[in-house]
């Protein structure tokens, strides 16, 4: 009775994004009005009263991928590179989620207390309002800047906004302040993230290691710069002594990513990596950028593709507190279908995304429904998934 069910069926390799456990055994899944209910043989499944049947024809479903950095503005239009449809674009890269780090590209941003706190509260409604192509752009995420009280953040977090754009974009600049705000942030559940490394553009500036762990925030932002990293001792010395999340961007220092990575992995803390586009920004938005990073990081930093996935899902998901980004019982049916790209050198896709080659995405899939099909944007895949069955 209006319940809406989906059926992908054929599936040749389910990943989880849970890098405890990377791979699931099975070629079906099932959600139901756009939470997962069920995956494993499809003979042992209820697959029956379906709304929608997707035959994956043997390729890889993955939940959808997630960034989580950008910088959007309004609707699917950047002003810093005068680009529309460049979430659509992303869309078509894998990406079904995607969070602010401030609106910081709006033309005339206001920065007076009350005007950033409309702003935000503003671009938080916008985006919920409207995803553009289906996809969850999750923005209201105000830069913070001196002047605000303990009562603005639960203002901003009773009206709905649950990020802060990265610390350092606006006028506080020094630790002890930043940390006063980031604690009253989070005592109202909202997160924070803060920029790291050499300033970006003009009117930037710099955040060393030590205003990072003064700070406090919740995802070390762009760990690998944005785009200038910091020294090799700082970015290893913050991998050390942060639980935070570790944020690696496309827009940043490819080596310093690397850097970044080996550190993480040498002291056991992976599941802390998670990744991001830092687009749109100077050097234009990156609709691959998130598939670019998880071939980049498996085949020159040597991690088996089916964990690179997992720093581009789950980990983000659960550092984030996102319900998508896993296959779990109850999660958001947000998934991207991909397969080895044509041509591509290796045995299977994962090998060839460990061989640094893009897999092609063949469809996406946000809250049970299909949102776009072969990728206009990626090598085109092997295989393509195709929809074989709609009941009204
Ligand atoms: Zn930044």
């Amino acid at each position: 009775m209006g319940e809406s069910k989906l059926v992908i069926r054929n599936i040749g390799l389910i990943l989880s994004g849970r890098i405890e456990d990377p791979v699931l055994d099975g070629d079906c899944l099932i959600a139901i009005d756009g939470r997962i209910a069920a995956w494993g043989r499809e003979k042992d499944l209820d697959t029956e009263g379906a709304a929608t049947v997707i035959d994956a024809k043997g390729v890889a479903l993955s939940p959808g991928l997630i960034d989580s950095h950008v910088h959007p503005v309004v609707g699917d239009y950047t002003p810093r590179q005068q680009q529309l449809h460049w979430i659509d674009s992303t869309l078509h890269g894998g990406v079904t989620t995607m969070i602010s780090a401030g609106e910081v590209h709006m033309p005339g941003r206001p920065k007076d207390i009350i005007g950033l706190k409309a702003m935000a509260i503003a671009a938080q409604r916008w985006y919920e309002n409207f995803r553009p192509s289906g996809v969850k752009v999750l923005a209201g995420a105000p830069v913070i800047e001196h002047g605000m009280e303990e009562n603005d953040f639960k203002e901003l977090a009773a009206a709905g906004v649950g990020y802060l754009g990265e610390v350092g974009l606006g006028s506080v600049k020094d630790g002890k302040t930043a940390r006063q705000m980031v604690d009253w942030a989070r005592k109202y559940g909202i997160q924070s993230t803060i920029h790291t490394g050499g300033p970006s553009i003009p009117g930037s500036g710099l955040i060393d290691a030590d205003m990072v762990l003064e700070t406090g925030t919740d995802v070390v932002g762009h760990i690998n710069g944005g785009h200038t990293a910091l020294p090799d001792d700082q970015i290893i010395c913050l991998c050390e002594k942060c639980h935070a999340a570790l944020e690696i961007v496309h827009n940043g220092n490819e080596r310093a990513a690397l850097l970044t990575l080996n550190t993480a992995r040498e002291l056991k803390k992976l599941d802390q990596v998670i990744l991001g586009t830092d687009g749109p920004a100077g050097s234009g938005v990156q609709p691959l950028g998130i598939l670019r990073m998880v071939a980049m990081l498996s085949s020159l930093g040597n991690i088996p593709a089916e964990i690179a996935f997992c720093l581009a899902t789950g980990n983000t998901a659960r550092r984030r507190n996102l319900d998508c980004g896993l296959i779990e019982v109850g999660r958001a049916a947000d998934f991207v279908l991909l397969d080895q790209a044509q041509h591509a050198p290796g045995k299977t896709m994962l090998d060839s995304i460990q061989l640094g080659n893009l897999p092609g995405v063949g469809m996406t899939v946000i809250d049970g429904v299909v949102r776009s099909e072969r990728s206009r944007n990626t090598p085109p895949a092997m295989r393509a998934p195709e929809i074989i069955g709609r009941r009204a």
